[in-house]
C-alpha cells in the first residue's frame, strides 16, 4: 500500500475542494472495496478524504411517494427500510442478494455506486488491464472470460458491472444527486456509469471535484409489484452471473408499464429499452417476454467462456416477467 494523506471531512460543502487539493484523491465511506484495492495497490489515491462523519445517512420522504437515500446510507439500512420494502421491494431484495451481512452492514449506498469491477485480470497486477493501466491490453480477451459482458462492450474491455443495487436502481429509474465545486446536479443513473469505449479507466460520468450526496427514488406506485433475480455461482456472496431487476403493471391481461434491467451484462446496470419499448401494450404472455428477452439481446457479442449467458439472460428476463405478470393478476 501507498503512503496517503488522510482527512476528515468537516462538511459536505468542504469535500470538492478537499478532492482538487491533491492528485488522486479519493473518497472514504464504508472502505469496503476501496481499502482491499489499496492493500492489493490496484488503487493508489494520493490523500483519502473521509466523509463518514457527515450528516447524509438519512432516507427520507420524497413528494408523492419517492424517497432520498443519503449516500453514507448503510447497504443493510437500505434494505431494511419498511418505505423500501413496501414500495420498492426490487430494492431490498437486489441489496440482500449481495455481499454478506457483514459487508452489507458497512458498505454505502454512495460507495456501492463507486465499486470497481470484480474482474479477476484487474485484481491481478501480473495482468494486462486497460482498466488499471491505460494502453496496456486487455488479458480477458482471450482468458478466461466466463463471467464478463455480453452487451456494450468494447475489444479494450469487456468487464462488468459488480452492483445488484444500482441494478434495481436502474429499473427504479433512480436519480444519482452530486454535488462539486460548480454546485449541485442531478444524473439519471441510467447516464451514471459508463460503457468501456476505449477509456475502461473511467467507470462513471462523475467529475474529480464531485461527491455523491443522495439518490433519488421518484415515485413510481406500481413499483410495489416487483422483482429481482439473480443467478449466481454459490448461494451466497457471490457476484450475479446474469440478475434481472423487473416492475410490471398489467391492465386487462395486457402490459401497461413496464422496467426492466439487467445485471452481470454489461459495463454498467444494463436498462433494457429495447425490450421495454416492446413490451409495452403487448399482451402479458410467455411468448411476449420471450420476443422481447430475444430483441433485447440480439446485439449481445460472446466471447469463448460466457456465450451462455445470452439464452441465460433471456430465460431469466421470461422468467421473472412471468412470475410479475401471475402476482400482478393476483392483486
Ligand atoms: Fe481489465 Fe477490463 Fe480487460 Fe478485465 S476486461 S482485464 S478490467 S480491461
Amino acid at each position: 500500500m501507498n503512503n496517503f494523506a488522510y482527512t476528515r471531512a468537516e462538511s459536505v460543502a468542504a469535500v470538492p475542494g478537499l478532492l482538487t487539493s491533491g492528485p488522486r484523491n479519493k473518497i472514504l465511506g464504508g472502505g469496503t472495496n476501496l481499502v482491499d484495492l489499496m492493500r492489493e495497490n490496484i488503487e493508489q489515491p494520493g490523500g483519502l478524504i473521509d466523509i463518514t462523519r457527515l450528516p447524509l445517512a438519512e432516507i427520507t420522504d420524497l413528494p408523492e411517494g419517492g424517497l432520498r437515500v443519503g449516500a453514507l446510507v448503510r447497504n443493510s439500512q437500505l434494505a431494511a427500510h419498511q418505505h423500501v420494502r413496501e414500495r420498492f421491494p426490487v430494492l431490498s431484495q437486489a441489496i440482500l442478494m449481495g455481499a454478506s451481512a457483514q459487508l452489507r452492514n458497512m458498505a454505502t449506498t454512495g460507495g456501492n455506486l463507486m465499486q470497481r469491477t470484480r474482474c479477476y485480470y484487474f485484481y491481478d497486477s501480473a495482468a494486462r488491464c486497460n482498466k488499471r493501466q491505460p494502453g496496456a491490453g486487455c488479458d480477458a480477451l482471450e482468458g478466461h472470460n466466463r463471467i464478463h459482458a455480453i452487451l456494450g462492450s468494447s475489444d479494450a474491455c469487456i468487464a462488468t458491472h459488480p452492483s445488484d443495487m444500482c441494478v434495481a436502481m436502474s429499473a427504479l429509474d433512480a436519480v444519482v444527486q452530486v454535488t462539486g465545486t460548480e454546485g449541485p446536479r442531478s444524473i439519471p443513473i441510467v447516464d451514471f456509469h459508463r460503457l468501456p469505449g476505449d477509456r475502461p479507466d473511467t467507470d462513471t460520468n462523475l467529475r474529480p471535484d464531485e461527491l455523491i450526496t443522495a439518490v433519488d427514488l421518484p415515485p413510481l406506485a406500481f413499483a410495489t409489484n416487483s422483482l429481482y433475480r439473480k443467478v449466481r455461482d454459490r448461494a451466497s456472496y457471490a457476484f450475479a452471473i446474469v440478475s434481472v431487476a423487473a416492475v410490471l403493471e398489467t391492465e386487462n391481461g395486457r402490459i401497461g408499464n413496464v422496467r426492466l434491467a439487467l445485471g452481470g451484462v454489461a459495463h454498467k446496470p444494463w436498462r433494457a429499452a429495447i425490450a421495454e419499448k416492446q413490451l409495452h401494450g403487448e399482451p402479458a404472455t410467455e411468448e411476449s417476454f420471450r420476443r422481447a428477452a430475444e430483441a433485447e439481446l440480439a446485439p449481445a457479442r460472446a466471447r469463448k467462456h460466457n456465450g451462455f449467458k445470452i439464452e441465460l439472460a433471456k430465460r431469466l428476463i421470461v422468467s421473472v416477467l412471468s412470475e410479475l405478470s401471475r402476482k400482478g393478476t393476483a392483486q
